[in-house]
């Protein structure tokens, strides 16, 4: 068992602190962002967790819209985004949004100067492919304010389950 891989068993995910998201199939996980681990050490690991169930969880689990954040998950990478005012569409990037506020036709003006009918957000994802699947939901990071300057490298700590706890 190794200290950056979290299992959250209530969702069946298996989170890689190290990248910041959820991992899909361990084995090719390590094969292609763990190269630094030798290979008897990584198959280690890899039989170590393979009784683990791993699955996606559905969004509607998480849908966490800026009314309605969740304390950050420890392990998940915390992105800075925008959310819609009206809608609650989030997003981690501003021409996203632009082009969500076209296609929704909203009314008001949307300025990146004034955050009138839009607002910062903290998101966070489990799983960061494929592209046009990802979920984001919005989060809470305690302490935030003083950590603004480098939210890409946040992780929560406060919700951790280390796979040791739940082997027991
Ligand atoms: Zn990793
Ligand atoms: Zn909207």
């Amino acid at each position: 068992m190794v200290d950056w891989l979290v299992y959250y068993p209530r969702h069946q995910v298996l989170v890689c602190r190290v990248h910041g998201h959820a991992i899909s199939n361990l084995a090719s996980h390590l094969a292609d962002k763990h190269k630094d681990i030798n290979v008897k050490s990584r198959n280690t690991i890899v039989t170590e967790y393979s009784s683990l169930q791993l699955s996606r969880p559905p969004n509607t689990d998480f849908s966490h819209g800026p009314g309605n954040p969740i304390p950050a998950i420890d392990g998940l990478a915390i992105q800075k985004g925008f959310a819609c005012g009206k809608c609650g569409f989030v997003t981690t990037s501003w021409k996203k949004l632009r082009v969500h506020h076209r296609e929704r036709k909203h009314a008001w003006v949307l300025s990146k100067r004034d955050p009138l009918h839009w607002s910062e957000v903290k998101l966070q994802t489990f799983f960061t492919v494929p592209g046009n699947a990802v979920h984001y939901f919005c989060v809470i990071v305690p302490g935030s304010g003083a950590e603004d300057g480098h939210v890409a490298d946040g992780r929560g700590r406060s919700q951790g389950q280390l796979i040791n706890d739940i082997k027991e």
